[in-house]
């Protein structure tokens, strides 16, 4: 409550500081205004106050004969390319010091002279790369006192059409000409400053898009419009020759930038207008490059001057501004200009501005180049950026669109595949008990097709849930510490289960030098290789499949850990090499179409691989096999070499405190709860063999109501549950201070193992989780964790295939065809000797010499009807004929005894003469063998 307040009273004092931020903003603002109305001017006035020099001028005749000119300048002189002109005219009687009269010479060579002595001489002849003549600059002729009223020569030569192009000139000091020159053309330079600037920084940011996020803006094109828009205005400027150190280069830019910007522009319109005036774009756009390569060759050449070229540059620029406003009008009438509203606006402007442009130009206005262009230009440039604004706004929403309804289609699959690996995973556990405790043969064999065929299931939903996982962004890794030798082991079998049904060779090329002792999340290093190894194993018909594992140092205490699945089967096509990771692809589908497989397995291992910050390759010839490699970081917990791979795993199975043998606990009480009761079955069937004490129960409640009536060993709660779920029924458990149970070990069940679940269970105060489908193995392991060891029998595994035949149910004995019944599984029989033959030799003579003995002791208490002792000798039977490996008849022998402690005195007597038929008849089967 208190953090509340605080919390509260600081975000207030937030808000009003941000309020008072924009009122101190605004007053600054209104100040600012009013001030510099109302107060007085307090600025050093600097002189503007040049003049215009308008003398009146004489042309020097080639006779020395003096012509006076009616010129008003800009004006023009007529005269031949590469003549010189000489205009003479009388200084002012007036003149001070420091004063300057300053030319503005455009392609012309000038040479100034004050009473004969020459004061001005400017040509570019020696320093300009290539080119007829000098490019425009102002000239100052630095004037004196004594120069009052004395003569002053201008003469100039041109070898382009400004042979006599007279502009106006100024006097007055340097500084005040300058100001003047800024006061008349600064908008347009500082215009064009920006321009360039903002053009700049738009090519930047679309170069940024394109090569870091592969997106490809329109404005990318106009931006470099308006940057040689921009270098155009800036190559013209009045102020290049302060700027630049060779104005011959700068004027070079101009026409450059003045031949190229139609061609952007163009691409631009078109791109924006769906290309849909393309080939009518076409024209000038082959026309804009052809004057751009052939006019440069020109005047490097010193064939034409750009200069000269100018009506073919305009006029290029001209036509493209004529088709842009023709298809932009033509997208007016046809309603499609709402594609680009804001652009199309903005090009109108810019083009208005463009006309006016060259109108003044040719109307040889001396005030504005480029000034009204370069408005209409950033007109346009804001223009496209709203509309690259609004278009990337749309991009983001379709593509926010399409990503939400990704996640909600791999949500809808991750749910739906969680749901239905719940069932499958009901049907695999029930199957396992089928397979394990059924030997008829034709159940058997259903039961084999149940099983291979919900593992494809299971298998295909995995990958299906996985894929959605990834694809929604939730799959995490779960990092843990592992054996690498058990890993290496848990492929090989795998491989070895494969392989042996396609009779393929299976090898492991395992480095001795390995760490055993890995950090990493060994589940989904296990499900990537694997993949690859099934795959290898699909994918090959005949030859062998190999296993290499290797690595290299990676960094301090981390390796690069390879695994390399090498097959030598039908290997892929050079050009499928790239679709491979792609989800739902597979190759060759007509001839893989009997091979299962969704396409999905590399894109999971590609997609797991990424996530581990590792790679995934592969390295194939068609026909010949592939080598698929994947190399994964792993931290290093124990340097140790794995060395011999079986040696490495026996000393893991002895740390992690695992036996072999198998065990039984019939004194150990264990609680199940679980809603679903076919995961119920599941467990019950898996501990049978344990001989536990398991009650089950369906609900939280009634997991309370059983754990407050006995004391549990073990309980074993799912944490999923309608009313009252897993975790509220362990918290009531432990908050239970009077109950039995409220510090049993309690071992949450989960469908799901996701990243950080351990930790979450942990601190609901679960000891453990176990994560479903219930795996035997994994169960057994966990019971001889947590059930205490006093209470654990260690047993002999055969003695356990013998028990658990006792708990066969009768009707499943019934159906074992009669020709089986009398067959003896050697095998199993010599393994009770401890694997001897001999001795197995020695147990089979005995019975076949004491068999008559009982059957006659058994007949006494048929016929006397002692049911009791009949049930013992049944019970001596069964043994000895289990231990001679006739699996089939022992059956028979549990039966009569299970009916003689029953006294199911209607069943012996059904089926007594039958039951020592069968036995004689195993009696005469054996002879021939021992005779044998
Ligand atoms: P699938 O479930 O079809 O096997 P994968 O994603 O695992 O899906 O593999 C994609 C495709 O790559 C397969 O359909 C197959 O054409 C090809 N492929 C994968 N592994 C091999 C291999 N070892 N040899 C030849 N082709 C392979």
């Amino acid at each position: 409550m208190e953090r509340e307040k605080t919390k509260f009273s600081v975000e207030k004092i937030v808000n009003l500081i941000g309020v008072f931020f924009s009122i101190v903003v605004f007053i600054l603002i209104g100040y600012f205004f009013i001030a510099q109305v109302t107060y007085p001017d307090e600025r050093d006035h600097l002189s503007t106050d040049c003049k215009v020099f308008e003398p009146q001028w004489y042309r020097v005749m080639e006779n020395g004969e003096k012509v006076a000119l009616q010129i008003t300048p800009p004006d023009r002189i007529p005269a031949e390319y590469g003549e010189v002109v000489t205009l003479s005219t009388t200084l002012p009687n007036d003149i001070y010091n420091c004063e300057t009269i300053c030319f503005r010479v455009i392609w012309q060579d000038v040479d100034i002279y004050i009473n004969g002595e020459r004061r001005v001489h400017y040509t570019t002849k020696d320093s300009r790369p290539f080119g007829k003549n000098s490019a425009m600059r102002y000239l100052f002729v630095e004037l004196e006192e004594d120069d009052a009223g004395k003569e002053l020569l201008y003469q100039f030569s041109s070898k382009s059409k400004y042979a006599g192009d007279i502009r106006t000139s100024y006097i007055g000091d340097r500084t005040s000409i300058w100001l003047h020159y800024i006061s008349e053309t600064g908008v347009r330079n500082i215009v064009s400053i920006i321009l360039f600037l903002m053009s700049f920084l738009c090519i930047v940011v679309c170069a940024v898009l394109k090569f870091v996020y592969k997106r490809n803006l329109d404005l990318n094109a106009l931006a470099w419009t308006l940057f040689f828009c921009a270098l155009w205005m800036i190559s013209e400027s009045d102020f290049r020759q302060l700027i630049f150190p060779n104005i011959s280069v700068v004027s070079n830019y101009a026409y450059w930038s003045l031949m190229l910007i139609p061609i952007p522009l163009m691409i631009y319109i078109n791109e924006i207008q769906k290309r849909r005036y393309q080939k009518v774009f076409v024209i000038p756009l082959v026309y804009g490059s052809l004057l751009l390569i052939i006019g440069t060759l020109l005047q490097i050449c010193n064939i034409v001057q750009f200069v000269e070229q100018l009506p073919f540059i305009h006029g290029g620029v001209i036509v493209a501004i004529v088709i842009i406003i023709v298809t932009i009008t033509i997208d007016v009438f046809n309603r499609k200009i709402s594609q680009y509203l804001a652009v199309g606006i903005g090009i109108y402007g810019m083009m208005l501005s463009a006309i006016g442009e060259m109108i003044l130009y040719y109307n040889r206005s001396n005030t504005s180049l480029g000034t009204v262009l370069s408005v209409g230009l950033t007109f346009l440039l804001f223009t496209a950026i709203v509309k690259t604004g609004q278009d990337l706004f749309e991009t983001e929403k379709k593509k926010q669109q399409a990503i939400m309804a990704t996640k909600a289609q791999a949500q809808f699959l991750a749910n739906m595949s969680h749901e239905i690996r719940t069932p499958i995973n009901a049907v695999i556990g029930m199957n396992e008990m089928i397979l394990r405790e059924n030997e008829n043969e034709t159940i058997q064999k259903y039961a084999h097709n149940i099983h291979s065929s919900s593992n494809m299931l299971l298998g295909l939903v995995n990958d299906v849930l996985d894929f959605s996982k990834i694809e929604s962004g939730q799959l995490d890794l779960v990092e843990g510490n592992y054996h690498l030798a058990s890993l290496i082991e848990d492929e090989m079998q795998l491989l070895c289960a494969r392989a042996t049904q396609k009779d393929l060779e299976i090898h492991l090329e395992a480095d001795a030098e390995l760490p055993s002792r890995l950090l990493g999340d060994e589940l989904r290093i296990k499900q990537i290789v694997m993949n690859l190894l099934s795959n290898a194993v699909k994918y090959t018909k005949e030859g062998s499949v190999t296993l290499k594992v290797y690595f290299e140092k990676h960094e301090q205490d981390t390796i690069m850990l390879s695994f390399s699945v090498i097959d030598t089967g039908i290997g892929i096509k050079k050009e499928d090499v790239s679709q491979l990771f792609d989800s739902f692809k597979r190759l060759e589908l007509g001839k893989n179409r009997n091979i299962e497989g969704t396409g999905l397995g590399l894109n999971i291992a590609k997609q797991l691989v990424d996530l581990m910050q590792g790679t995934i390759v592969v390295d194939t010839v068609y026909g010949k096999g592939s080598t698929f490699t994947v190399s994964i970081p792993q931290k290093v917990l124990d340097k140790q070499p794995i060395g011999n791979l079986e040696e490495s795993l026996e000393k893991y199975r002895k740390e992690k405190g695992v036996s072999s043998t198998l065990f039984t606990a019939p004194d150990a009480f264990v609680l199940a709860v679980d809603d679903n009761s076919m995961n119920l079955s599941v467990i019950q069937g898996l501990l049978k063999r344990t001989k536990i004490q398991l009650d089950c129960v369906t609900s939280g409640k009634e997991c309370l109501e059983y754990a407050s009536k006995k004391r549990y060993d073990i309980i074993f709660i799912d944490h999923m549950m309608p009313e009252m779920d897993g975790i509220e029924t362990l918290n009531r458990l432990r908050q239970d201070s009077l109950g039995m149970n409220q510090h049993t070990i309690a071992i949450a069940l989960t469908a799901n193992a996701i990243a950080g679940c351990r930790e979450m269970y942990l601190e609901h105060g679960f000891n453990d989780y176990f994560s479903k489908p219930i795996q035997a193995d994994k169960l057994d392991e966990l019971l001889m964790k947590y059930i205490p060891s006093e209470l654990i029998h260690k047993v002999n595994p055969n003695r356990t295939v013998a028990n658990s035949n006792e708990q066969v149910p009768q009707e499943q004995t019934e159906s074992v065809p009669e020709s089986e019944l009398l067959t003896i599984d050697r095998t199993v029989g010599v393994s009770y000797c401890g694997n001897s033959d001999e001795l197995y030799d020695e147990i089979l003579q005995m019975f076949y010499e004491q068999c008559p003995e009982l059957l006659k002791e058994l007949d006494s208490y048929f016929q006397s009807e002692n049911w009791e002792q009949y049930a013992i000798l049944a019970h001596a039977l069964k043994g000895n004929t289990l231990n001679i490996g006739a699996m089939n008849i022992s059956k028979l022998c549990l039966e009569h005894e299970m009916a003689g402690k029953e006294e199911n005195v209607e069943y012996i007597k059904n089926n007594y003469s039958t039951f020592v038929e069968y036995l004689n008849e195993l009696l005469s089967v054996i002879s021939k063998s021992i005779k044998n």
